[in-house]
């Protein structure tokens, strides 16, 4: 080999390594960031997110009618939402003819965008208090219509959240923790990418208690069995297949308590749990074919509501009465001995839930939004 062709090499390598070091690293697939599809019936399944992300992305579920296909979410950003396009085409060659939000946290209907560009004739539909929080910019944290100025503060954002999960890994005690916040890192890179341009898109359609998306082989009957984890959670229940789609009112390893309503949430869950499913799709997680699961979130409610009635009723302040709630069996439950688990079950379940048991028996407003509250 010549010395100039040695040196092309060489300069070719430190050139490589130089970019490799600086680029961002995307979700690897052990992250389990993308979503997988899972078939759950003939002509129903699932793109699942399969494990807990700290930007999560719902699960999305898509059902095959004679003339055409009904999706239940659109996934949690654009860049989702594309992904899944590539996936139901994968599947079917039959058009999205309906979309149901189940309700309105980001992480569901913000791939809504990119399934309308793929299908623009589709009807979109939500419960009536889904659809105002989606029309409504002081509950959503991005613009109904195209905003530069929103994207880059909402990208900052993320690229801030990025650093700061980087910085948590390097100072991270033990090694599943550092493991998760690299996760993490790389998970927030892809966010970035997945979030460029993102607008909220309110359903078209509503309804009140219940509607009908009629088929011979597979109907679809749309619920609302009261409030739950958010102030409109929809049920989407397939009578033949006996499946229920239950949106972020079931979501495993550990369900997620932001501006959520205990005791609505128990009545609603006891509904779900009347109808003869064989199998229940989670709003995170895999498919279940039992009520166990189920059955841990009803205790779990319970357990928080039961603490928290005498320490309210004592006076104290919130803070005062979560140190008093013992969450060791709650914790034990959800998460096990897994440090990673165990921070979040704290962080999406636990804090928020006995926030909200608080506010509901001190008869305190639970407000639902993006922008805090
Ligand atoms: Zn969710």
């Amino acid at each position: 080999m010549s010395k100039l062709g040695l040196a092309v090499i060489l300069i070719t390598a430190i050139f490589s390594l130089g970019s490799a070091a600086s680029a961002q690293e995307s979700p690897r697939p052990e992250d389990g960031y993308f979503q997988i599809p899972t078939r759950v019936a003939k002509g129903v399944w699932v793109f699942v997110e399969p494990s807990f992300q700290v930007q999560p992305i719902g699960n999305v579920t898509l059902i095959e009618q004679s003339d055409g296909l009904v999706l239940v979410d659109a996934g949690g950003s654009p860049g989702a939402g594309r992904r899944i396009v590539e996936m139901i085409r994968a599947l079917s060659a039959k058009p999205v003819k309906a979309v149901v939000i189940t309700h309105w946290h980001g992480d569901h209907p913000q791939g809504l965008s990119e399934i309308l560009k793929a299908w623009p004739a589709a009807r979109t539909i939500a419960t009536a208090p889904t659809q105002a929080h989606l029309r409504d910019p002081t509950t959503m944290n991005t613009p109904a219509a195209s905003d530069p100025v929103a994207d880059a503060t909402f990208q900052k954002q993320v690229q801030g959240f990025a650093a700061y999960a980087r910085q948590m890994a390097a100072t991270a005690t033990t090694r599943g923790n550092a493991a998760g916040w690299l996760a993490t890192e790389r998970l927030f890179n892809q966010y970035s990418l997945d979030m460029k341009g993102a607008t909220t898109i309110a359903p078209a359609e509503s309804f009140a208690e219940r509607l009908d998306i009629a088929d011979a082989r597979t109907p679809i009957e749309l619920h609302f069995f009261g409030r739950a984890n958010t102030d409109g959670d929809a049920v989407v229940w397939l009578p033949t297949q006996k499946i229920v789609v239950a949106g972020d009112i079931i979501v495993a390893p550990f369900p997620f308590g932001f501006g959520s309503y205990p005791a609505d949430w128990l009545t609603t869950l006891a509904r779900v749990r009347a109808l003869p499913f064989r199998t229940l799709i989670p709003g995170h997680g895999t498919p279940q074919h039992d009520r166990v699961y189920l059955d841990s979130v009803s205790w779990a409610l319970r357990d928080i509501r039961s603490q928290m009635a005498p320490l309210a009723s004592q006076g104290l302040t919130l803070e005062e009465a979560r140190k008093r709630i013992d969450v060791s069996a709650q914790l034990r439950t959800f998460a096990g001995s897994d440090p990673w688990l165990r921070r979040w079950t704290n962080e999406y379940w636990l804090g928020p839930i006995v926030t909200s048991a608080y506010k509901e028996a001190t008869g305190q407003p639970i407000v639902q939004s993006l922008k805090g509250g």
